[in-house]
């Protein structure tokens, strides 16, 4: 299984060291991750390559044209070899969360288009699949977003964390009933007066198991209480 992410941006140069680090890096190396990016300025109008407009009715700022980010989402798949699911980057979207990560790792292809100054002229959505957002506050253009996105789906794709299972271990995960993952702990067993759980250097993996559900839950209750389902 690969996934084929193509990335429409005025900015492709701040992919540079994102698509070869990490995570990123070692599946694109491996192959199970294939990454493009589409200049938009490459389908921008007359002499300066004009990819925005102003708005009508008045206001300010410049609004990115309809007939450029279509040109580009289509010359983008052309490339990618067909068809993607469309992903607009707004503040105005769906919430990105864990299960839409999971969603769209099981795509072949995924188109992210990233917009720039006040946005997206408003027909632009009526070429695309989805629209997302990463939080409540408003960036200056949708590319981290869009490595916010390719990097929680990599996530998901086979061989890239190496430890098959530890995906499923994590917050969010079906598997923790979607709660935040318990905390972890490390050497040194002693931190300017701050300990280490005596459970968790017991050696008991069943008492282990039972007070990492248990912190999860509290846990979760405590900070995100919106995440915990009745049982
Ligand atoms: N005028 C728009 C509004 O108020 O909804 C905001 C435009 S923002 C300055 C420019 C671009 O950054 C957006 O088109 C989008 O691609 C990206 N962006 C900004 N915040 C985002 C967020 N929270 N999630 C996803 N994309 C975001």
């Amino acid at each position: 299984m690969s996934l084929t992410v193509g990335v429409v941006t005025l900015f492709p140069e701040l992919f540079d060291a994102f698509k070869d680090t990490s995570f990123v890096g070692r599946a694109r190396r491996s192959g199970t991750l294939v990454l493009e990016l589409e200049q938009l300025r490459d389908h921008g109008l007359g002499k300066h390559r004009s990819v925005d407009d102003t708005p009508y009715g008045g206001g300010s700022g410049m609004v990115l044209r309809v007939d450029c980010v279509v040109a580009a989402i289509e010359a983008l798949e052309q490339r990618i070899g067909g068809r993607a699911r469309r992903v607009l980057l707004t503040p105005q979207g769906t919430p990105f969360r864990q299960a839409a990560s999971r969603r769209l790792a099981t795509r072949e292809r995924l188109v992210l288009v990233c917009g720039r100054y006040e946005g997206f002229d408003d027909r632009v959505r009526s070429f695309v699949d989805e629209e997302l957002s990463v939080g409540d506050f408003v960036l200056t253009g949708g590319e981290v977003p869009a490595m916010a996105v390719i990097e929680a789906c990599v996530r998901f794709l086979p061989g890239v964390l190496g430890n098959a299972t530890s995906v499923d271990e994590e917050s969010f995960s079906p598997s923790g009933d979607g709660m935040l993952e318990y905390p972890h702990f490390t050497r040194p067993a002693e931190f300017r007066g701050f300990g280490v759980p005596e459970v968790l250097k017991s050696g008991d993996h069943a008492k282990v198991r039972d007070w990492r559900s248990a912190q999860s839950r509290a846990r979760t209750q405590e900070r995100r209480p919106d995440l915990v389902k009745d049982s």
